[in-house]
């Protein structure tokens, strides 16, 4: 199973994507401005999209992506996320005022794209793999999602989350668990606005990492632009443990 880190980034810049993940070539975790980097015939691939939550950084360039493949795809695309997560986006988005609504084009019964409801601990197989959502805690009601491939090889991803239980009780079920791709969004020194934006520090995400029964590699994303070598530095001194790595957009990973 290959990962491909598109965007992991708490902002934008030079280098600098957000979040979007790339499971093999059919499936996208979250549809932030990585996406951009794929080109037209990596677009068409993509099969699945589930959507962690609705903040920007997280679906900015599912609209566009969706439009630059309008004529070129067969199926519909299928897009997954919370109630309230597809409730914002058909509200906010694809309402026909911001963008038209491709859940409608070029007609309803063959549209480019469908949406999809999934609720925490629901499971989804696509082909040899297996997508289960996992409720995390954030500003907005948000999911991280577990991969699973065939052989019981496991990728995690968090999505954007504060302190919670969730997590890390669906983490402890699974019989192992190889690569954790978790935020750290502020240094220890932005823990109030950590608390208030919901996003760990170091010092947080360290605390409750000794909730978790497994040793994975960590693949740490949503650095805010600026912070990265701050943030990496604290989380390097409070995990020392464990096989860490502050990821960036254009990093791939064989998870086999
Ligand atoms: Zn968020
Ligand atoms: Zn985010």
């Amino acid at each position: 199973m290959w990962v491909s880190i598109l965007g992991c980034s708490g902002g934008i810049g030079p280098g600098n994507r957000t979040t979007s993940i790339l499971i093999d070539d059919d499936i996208l975790l979250d549809a932030g401005s990585g996406v951009g980097d794929l080109q037209l015939q990596q677009m068409c691939k993509v099969k699945h999209i589930f959507i962690s939550h609705s903040h920007l950084d997280h679906i900015a360039f599912l609209p566009f992506l969706v439009d630059s493949i309008f004529s070129q795809i067969e199926e519909p695309i299928q897009v997954y996320g919370l109630p309230e997560t597809i409730d914002a986006l058909k509200k906010h988005v694809f309402n026909w005022v911001i963008w038209p609504d491709f859940s409608e084009l070029p007609n309803k019964d063959r549209p480019v794209m469908a949406f999809n409801v999934i609720q925490p601990n629901q499971s989804i197989k696509i082909k040899k793999r297996t997508i289960q959502a996992v409720a995390v805690d954030h500003v907005v009601p948000g999911l991280g999602y577990i991969v699973t491939n065939e052989a019981g090889r496991t990728f995690a991803f968090s999505g954007d989350t504060a302190t919670n239980d969730s997590l890390w009780e669906a983490l402890n079920n699974l019989p192992s668990l190889d690569t954790l791709m978790i935020e750290s969004g502020f240094p220890n020194s932005h823990e109030a606005l950590g608390k208030l934006a919901k996003h760990y520090t170091p010092n947080t995400l360290a605390k409750d990492l000794c909730k978790l029964k497994h040793k994975p590699h960590l693949l740490i994303s949503h650095l805010k632009p600026g912070m990265e070598i701050m943030i990496s530095e604290q989380l390097h001194k409070v995990l020392n443990g464990y096989q860490l790595t502050c990821i960036k957009s254009g990093d791939s990973i064989n998870i086999d």
